[in-house]
């Protein structure tokens, strides 16, 4: 199940769970888990269990099992409101070359909502 991996990358040793993260969801294709630096409470990430830098080099049976995770974090969530927001390359702010989605929830301090 592993064989699309790279070894030297951060979120390929997630997925090989060679480095401990928060898991959220894990499917054949895919993981979620907390990100290490929320921008938010309840920060999150979804990425393949495919190691690409860009999201066009994502095969789409591996990229089809991505977006209904994040479906499923915003709704088990109760986020009010949230962004989903998919970096490509440096020049787009991506840091970590292996093509994620974060899941960023925007709390509303005045409603009382997360
Ligand atoms: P990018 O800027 O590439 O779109 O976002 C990379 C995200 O990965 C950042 O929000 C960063 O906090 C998160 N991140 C980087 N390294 C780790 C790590 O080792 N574990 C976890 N859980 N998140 C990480
Ligand atoms: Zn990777």
């Amino acid at each position: 199940p592993h064989e699309h991996l790279a070894d030297d990358c951060i979120f390929c040793k997630i997925i090989r769970k060679e480095i401990p993260s928060f898991k959220l969801v894990e499917t054949e294709k895919s993981y979620a888990f907390m990100d290490i630096e929320p921008l938010s409470e309840g920060h999150s990430l979804v990425i393949p269990k495919y190691h690409a830098e860009f999201m066009h080099q994502v095969p789409d049976d591996y990229l089809a099992e991505v977006m209904p995770i994040a479906k499923r974090i915003a709704a088990a969530g109760g986020f009010a409101q949230y962004n989903v927001l998919q970096n490509n390359g440096p020049l787009a702010n991506q840091a970590v070359p292996h093509v994620h989605f974060h899941v960023i929830p925007k709390p509303n301090k005045e409603l009382g909502l997360g």
